[in-house]
């Protein structure tokens, strides 16, 4: 059974996933899988686990589905495990508690997610936070993480196209140090630090990609990765369970521009698309943890092209070395011309 083990010294947990190694092999070149043996194209819907979620054109037809979401076969961490911290000796672990969904997110096996149209983002993005909304309900669980792994470089590992979902029993280091960053930000200032850099941004301009009713899509300041760029919703929502349907729309809208682009100019790269949002508020034991949350956290999705191994000295520092300048590549993605019509 998979478990959290703490490393005490970098304070951060690691799951130990024994299952994980007997999972299907997909190998560089292998060929995409052939239609009679994807379980994920429609009309094999019985082949797969139960349905958890699904989004269908009509709902009356069940090989209409846009997505279907059902847990993992090859889980990083089951509900049923269970939920306590324990010692091993001088460690400590947590047993593997939590979700992992899988979200098949078109019924094509290799559409690339730069070649979704606004239907597919649409539904991929209604997915995640019906999930998200759904998986916040149960008071056990203390975050959840959405993410699509596009390709050999992002981490994908199934050649069918699809999308995750991973709830954790605890806040882990990455969102802690979002949202302590945010807080300081907010206790400093009484603003919200994204609030802020979308004001500093629009002043600017250089690193502005687009914009429409609800988001401004941008090349953050200090991007980690070479043409990292982020999709931020312009007024401040805290948790991207509360959005509106209009606004999903929005979101479709502003991902299809940018995907297009990244699509021309790096030819449909390697990429992860991963949602940065708030955890859902419950009892903490550190005083005040989430006291002014939802008005100090800004959600935002990152989409980061994917193009070799990190170094050491990223590994052993934590700081990412670039060497394209955000505003060097916010200005070629926005000069290229448009990319062709889908269909
Ligand atoms: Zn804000």
């Amino acid at each position: 059974m998979n478990e959290f083990r703490h490393q005490m010294l970098y304070d951060t947990w690691v799951i130990i996933a024994p299952n994980r190694a007997k999972r299907p092999a997909f190998s560089p070149g292998s060929p995409p899988p052939a239609a009679i043996n994807d379980p994920f194209i429609h009309g094999q819907e019985q082949r797969t686990p139960p349905e958890i979620y699904a989004v269908r054109e009509n709902p009356r037809i069940t090989a209409s589905w846009l997505t279907r979401v059902f847990a993992n076969r090859f889980p990083l961490l089951k509900l049923e495990a269970p939920l306590k911290r324990a010692k091993r000796g001088f460690y400590s672990i947590i047993g593997g508690f939590g979700a992992h969904e899988m979200v098949i997110d078109h019924p094509k096996a290799t559409t690339h997610l730069c070649h979704f149209d606004q239907k597919n983002l649409r539904a991929l993005y209604q997915s995640f936070r019906d999930r998200i909304e759904a998986l916040s309900k149960d008071g056990r669980i203390a975050h959840i993480h959405a993410f699509k792994n596009q390709g050999m470089k992002a981490g994908n590992t199934i050649p069918h196209s699809h999308s995750q979902i991973v709830a954790l029993p605890f806040i882990p280091p990455a969102t802690e140090r979002i949202i302590d960053a945010s807080r300081r930000h907010y206790n400093h200032h009484e603003r919200c630090l994204v609030c802020d850099m979308l004001e500093s941004e629009e002043a600017d301009q250089s690193r502005i990609l687009y914009r429409n009713r609800h988001f401004l899509v941008f090349a953050p300041f200090a991007p980690r990765f070479e043409f990292e760029v982020w999709i931020v919703p312009l007024s401040h929502e805290s948790h991207f369970e509360q959005l509106s349907s209009d606004a999903l729309g929005d979101l479709a809208e502003a991902s299809e521009w940018i995907l297009g682009r990244l699509a021309l100019a790096l030819e449909d790269p390697d990429l992860n698309l991963t949602l940065v949002s708030a955890p859902p508020k419950r009892p903490h034991p550190k005083p005040n943890y989430f006291h002014h949350l939802e008005h100090f956290f800004h959600w935002h999705v990152a989409i980061v092209p994917r193009f070799e191994a990190r170094d050491g000295f990223e590994l052993s520092s934590g700081c990412y070395i670039n060497p394209t300048p955000p505003e060097e590549y916010a200005h070629f993605l926005r000069e290229l011309p448009a990319p062709p019509e889908k269909g």
